[in-house]
């Protein structure tokens, strides 16, 4: 066990200081970028991740074997449930796990997921994130603020937040809607980073209340921007919104620069491949990501659990070479209307899950035995919450939930839990945590059949 990661540090810090702007110009140029990380990450995961090591021995292949990214397709695809299982044998052994963040991806899967990182994975991640921002115009000095739920809230301030720069605050993505205008009246952001469906809930109140924020750059992420919730921002906020992909897992990994449909992606950090039911390149279908800057939890192949398209290839409108995606439609967490007419987010919703975390002050965490949930609205005012219980699941936390929601919403709709052993999604259908009336008829619309969330339990 070595304390420094020396190869994990060198590799990281190559990819870092190579990819503070967006320096390849020429496809030449990202493609020899790529194709150098690449098999630096697979030489790496060759070496110190059991797991990858099992893979390549089991086919009869060393990293060399595997020289661009067409010939990625000789690995296997890691699936998100397959990483969560396996996860002590991906992880690094050059890297001593008291070492090791634990970072949670944001549930959209509704299956928080506790992600290993080194401190130094996640400062390349922030200045990845960073970088990504100051392509959609946002200057170092100018406030930031985020809405994240309140697991992710950071009490402790970032080094270069003390010297002004890249100044972030976090507002709580349970508040109710109007707090949410308040404080972002109050804070005057200059560029506001969210949930797509967080915009759409700010978005509605803001148009049914004829009112106006003042926020020059918005940045979407994490769910999808709907047109309709796009339009929404720019005309009640004033603002210039980008649309941008990414995940606690992948990092950045495409964004919109603007200029014509879709999303670019950050090659040079992130290899997206688009395949198929059967695992074959195609023009849509799942997307799986390789993350070219991590290493302490390789992650090769990985199927991030949401669809995409490439774009034709046709007039682009910009000379940038990174690869665009047309469409990412599996990102389909969406805002919920009430009985009242107001739009509230998944995550205000889900509030009555969450509790003080007993090892960290000041925050929150799921309450004890919650495995997997999804919501179901079932009528404009009744949610069904189905929890895929652990032991620790008592009835006592059953009620604490009940009563929280109770407490937030004063019996204005209502809730009931009910516990089943797995929770299903129609087959080719991204699992959802939140059902709403309104996805369930656009399901329909799909000729997707609905009758897994509606009926019992
Ligand atoms: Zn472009």
């Amino acid at each position: 066990m070595i304390g420094f990661h020396t190869t994990l540090t060198y590799d990281l810090m190559k990819s870092i200081f190579g990819s503070l702007r967006h320096s390849p110009v020429t496809a030449k140029q990202l493609a020899a970028r790529q194709t150098s990380r690449l098999q630096c990450l697979l030489r790496y995961a060759y070496r110190y991740s059991p797991y990858y090591r099992m893979l390549f021995e089991q086919r009869g292949l060393h990293p060399s074997d595997i020289r661009t990214t067409a010939d990625l397709t000789r690995l296997p695809i890691l699936e998100r449930h397959v990483a969560r299982e396996r996860m002590d044998e991906l992880i690094s052994t050059e890297v001593n796990p008291r070492l090791l963040l634990p970072r949670t991806t944001s549930g959209s899967s509704g299956a928080p997921f506790p992600f290993p990182e080194t401190a130094l994975e996640l400062f390349a991640s922030n200045l990845f994130w960073a970088r990504c921002y100051m392509d959609c115009g946002y200057q170092p000095l100018s406030r930031q603020v985020k809405i994240v739920l309140p697991s992710q809230i950071r009490e402790r301030r970032r080094a270069w937040e003390r010297f002004g720069l890249f100044r972030r605050i976090y507002l709580d993505a349970t508040l109710s809607p109007d707090e949410k205008i308040e404080r972002l009246r109050k804070l005057e952001p200059a560029l506001l980073v969210a949930w797509g469906n967080i915009l759409d809930e700010i978005g509605w109140r803001l148009e049914d209340t004829n009112s106006h924020l003042d926020i020059p750059g918005v940045c979407s992420t994490a769910s999808a921007l709907w047109p309709d919730t796009r339009r929404r921002v720019e005309q009640r906020m004033g603002a210039r919104v980008f649309d941008l992909y990414g995940a606690v897992e992948t990092g950045p990994a495409a964004w919109e620069c603007g200029h014509h449909e879709g999303f670019h992606v950050h090659s040079d950090l992130v290899v997206v491949e688009i395949v198929d039911d059967e695992g074959r390149p195609a023009r849509h279908g799942r997307l799986v990501c390789t993350v070219l800057w991590r290493r302490s939890l390789p992650l090769i192949r990985y199927a991030i659990g949401d669809t995409g398209e490439w774009a034709d290839g046709s007039d682009q409108g910009c000379n940038l070479p990174y690869p665009v995606l047309r469409a990412l439609t599996g990102r389909e967490t969406e805002s919920v209307r009430l009985p009242n007419g107001i739009r509230v987010s998944p995550f205000t919703l889900r509030n009555a899950l969450y509790e003080r975390s007993p090892d960290r002050p000041g925050q929150l965490t799921y309450k004890p035995g919650i495995k997997q949930f999804q919501m179901v609205q079932e009528t404009p005012s009744d949610f069904r919450l189905r929890i895929v219980p652990g032991s620790e699941f008592t009835p006592e936390v059953e009620r604490s939930v009940l009563d929280a929601f109770h407490r937030q919403f004063g019996g204005a709709i209502r809730l009931r839990v009910v516990r089943v052993e797995r929770i299903a999604s129609p087959p080719g259908v991204k699992f959802s945590p939140m059902i709403s009336l309104e996805y369930i008829e656009r399901m329909k619309a799909r000729g997707v059949e609905t009758d897994v969330f509606t009926r019992a339990p």
